[in-house]
């Protein structure tokens, strides 16, 4: 039916969006030292602007990172859009000067839905969430996919 998708969002679009991440998510080529993530960029009417997931465009590329690259910069719809993400966007990094939280914020992005936290593997403590909403960015999680996301990573976590 006709959707609005500030008030269907959170119940059905949201979890839609996310579970669409946990798909782009398994097409990571496989790494021992990062993690495999999907991310979906969603405009304000619904419209999916741009996917990515991790390694997809180069090597070192993270999910949200590649979902981004392939919008103009500025373009004007991002400033009502959400990232999907199966995983808490970084706040730091080792590969490239810009975490995709910083990114995310660059890009006016409001709002951002992910699936699972980052655990303390690769680096100490994952600020992402709290630059983030330092920037006024409103970060939800929904933990009805945590599992999901973290499946496609169970390589890395010993189980
Ligand atoms: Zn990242």
């Amino acid at each position: 039916m006709s959707g609005d998708p500030v008030n269907d969002g959170p119940a059905r679009g949201d979890l839609a969006f996310l579970a669409r991440a946990v798909e782009l998510s398994r097409l990571c080529p496989p790494s021992e030292s990062a993690f495999s993530v999907g991310a979906v960029i969603v405009g304000a009417d619904g419209e999916v602007l741009s996917e990515g997931y991790s390694r997809e465009l180069d090597a070192h590329n993270h999910a949200e990172e590649a979902a981004l690259a392939k919008l103009p910069d500025g373009d004007p719809r991002l400033r009502g859009a959400t990232v999907y993400s199966t995983l808490e966007p970084c706040g730091e990094r080792k590969s490239r000067p810009r975490p995709c939280a910083r990114l995310i914020i660059a890009a006016g992005i409001p709002r951002v839905v992910v699936a699972w936290r980052e655990p303390a593997l690769f680096v100490a403590a994952c600020q992402g969430t709290e630059l983030l909403e330092e920037a006024g960015i409103e970060v939800v999680e929904l933990p009805e996919l945590a599992d999901a996301a973290r499946a496609v990573n169970a390589h890395l976590l010993g189980g």
